[in-house]
């Protein structure tokens, strides 16, 4: 049901004109507008499922990627301690427990364990 534009009169549908003002009626107009506003609204929040997933990926991929760049830098004492471990372990010679605690701290907190555990 409409109402007409000017008076305020309910309409019956399919008339041109506004029985108590004369008013051309544009109904059919409005509907099709409505209809289109429908539509695109509907289009806009797939959007936003979509815009939302697009974001949660972007957001993941940064993440990933300066944890990368992050885990970088513990290389440059990582690689040493572990061709020192292995030296020790190859030559038999006991490892200080300095050198336990730091791998427990700053490479592996399995491998410090294990190391403090192995008492040799
Ligand atoms: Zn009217």
């Amino acid at each position: 049901m409409s109402y007409c534009t000017n008076c305020g009169e309910e309409l019956l549908s399919g008339i041109k004109y506004c029985p108590n003002c004369g008013t051309k009626v544009e109904e059919p107009k409005k509907e099709y507008q409505e209809t289109v506003e429908v539509k695109t609204k509907l289009g806009n929040g797939e959007e936003d499922v979509l815009g939302t997933i697009a974001f949660v990926v972007m957001t993941l991929k940064t993440v990933v990627f300066a944890l990368a760049v992050v885990g970088i830098i513990p290389l440059i004492w990582r690689i040493p301690m572990i061709i020192k471990y292995k030296k020790a372990l190859d030559n038999k010679e006991p490892v200080d427990i300095t050198f336990k605690v730091c791998t427990l701290i700053f490479v592996s907190v399995a491998a410090g364990i294990l190391m403090i555990v192995d008492e040799k």
